[in-house]
Order: structure tokens, then sequence, then C-alpha cells
């Protein structure tokens, strides 16, 4: 079995990442896409995030009915910031062993990734399915690692991955990057514009129902 793990803010979820997630299932060959809602992203600072629990049910309700998808709300079990690794950590307890998992980042989120919290543990944990878009060069790994870790890599072109010495890749994929963006929506909202098509039915219906995203604080 192939897992993914898909984190995010959500706030709320949108067709541009329940797309790009699809397109990584075929891309990949994965069985299962898991959607996690981080508590509360320390960078996330210019709008108030809405509660955990909302965002939850509209991922929710979002992946319902896509067998391919499915969502965990393990991040806030935890008490303190949530990293990346610890939730690596969890699923490969919770997984059976002949699972696979991979994390899914956008390509701007993987430039930096040396700035994780235990990021080579991390990148030693799991495979990497990074989703590029136009405009971001894509120059491997290059730029992104240190020079030393970087070259230790080595370039699998019948698997079109990067593959440290301990086995564990790093996939480039491009994805449809639907030009929609949860600021966009939550945008759209405050000034009473409608959100249909860029995201699905149940979400809208959720937003309305609970009142979010009406105004800025
Ligand atoms: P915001 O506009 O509030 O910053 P967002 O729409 O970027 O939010 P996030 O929850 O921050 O949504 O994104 C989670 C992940 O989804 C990130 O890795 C991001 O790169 C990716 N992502 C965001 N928007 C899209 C999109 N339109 N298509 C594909 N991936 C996306």
């Amino acid at each position: 079995m192939k897992w993914a793990l898909f984190g995010g803010t959500f706030d709320p979820i949108h067709f541009g990442h329940l797309r790009a997630a699809q397109e990584l299932c075929a891309l990949l060959s994965l069985d299962r896409v898991i959607f996690i809602p981080a508590p509360a992203p320390p960078h996330k600072t210019e709008w108030k995030i809405s509660p955990f629990e909302d965002r939850l049910q509209m991922v929710r309700l979002a992946v319902s009915g896509n067998p391919l998808f499915s969502f965990s709300d393990i991040e806030s079990q935890r008490s303190g910031k949530s990293y990346s690794v610890d939730t690596v950590r969890y699923f490969l307890e919770q997984a059976v062993q002949s699972t696979t998992l991979y994390f899914i980042t956008g390509q701007d989120a993987f430039n930096a990734i040396v700035t994780w919290r235990e990021w080579e543990s991390l990148l030693g944990l799991c495979h990497f399915a990074v989703m590029t878009r136009p405009g971001y060069e894509n120059e491997g790994l290059k730029k992104i690692l240190p020079p030393d870790l970087a070259a230790a890599y080595r370039y699998d072109e019948a698997g079109d991955a990067f593959e440290s010495p301990s086995g564990k890749r790093v996939f480039f994929r491009k994805t449809t990057f639907l030009d929609i963006s949860a600021s966009d929506l939550r945008e759209k909202i405050r000034q009473g514009q409608s959100i249909r098509y860029l995201t699905p039915d149940s979400v809208i219906a959720y937003i309305e129902e609970k009142g979010l995203y009406k105004s800025r604080v």
C-alpha cells in the first residue's frame, strides 16, 4: 500500500488541493491520500485561523465519497506545536510494515525544507511527492539541500526520482495548479461574492451554516 500525507491549514480546503491530490494518486500509483489539517501553523499570522474542528469538518465533507481520500485529526491530538516529522513517525508506527509512506508538499514549501524541524531525519523517514507549478524552476535538489547531501542523492531516470543512499526518494511531479487559494476564497466570502465551483458544495453549505469568513478577524 502507498499512503501519502497531505498537510495544510485547509482554511478552507478547495478544489486546488483536491485536484492536485487526485492527480498525484495517478502519477505515483498512490492508494490513499490522507488530508491532515494543522492546528495553528506558527507562520500563518495574517488572519485568525478558523477553529480546528471547523477546518476538519470541511476536509471531512470534501473528501467524502472519494475512496482514494481520507483525513486525520492527529495533529490536534498532540499538545504544543505540531511538526511534520512527528506526524510521519506516528503514521509509520500505525501503518502495517508493507505500507510505503509519502509526504506531499508544494514546491514552495519543499524549497524551504531545511528550515523544518529535524528535516534530515524527515527526508530519511518517507518519500516526498513535491507538486511543481509553473513559474518555479525545478532544478532538482541542488539549490534546496546543502551540496554534500544533494550530491549523495542519485537521479533514477526510470523512476524519475532522486534517491538517497537510504532509499528514500523525492519525486517532483507536475500537477494542475488551479488558480485557487484559501485566502482568495475567504476574501470573496467577506465581500459577499460567490465561491461556487471553487470548493465542493458541501463545504460551501458548511461555511454558510457556520457563518465562517464573514469578517477578517
Ligand atoms: P492560503 O491561501 O490561506 O495560504 P492555501 O490555499 O495555499 O491557503 P494551504 O492549506 O495553505 O492552502 O495549502 C496546503 C498545501 O496545498 C500547500 O502545500 C500548498 O502548496 C498546496 N496548495 C495550495 N493551493 C493549491 C492549489 N491551488 N493547487 C495545488 N496545491 C495547492
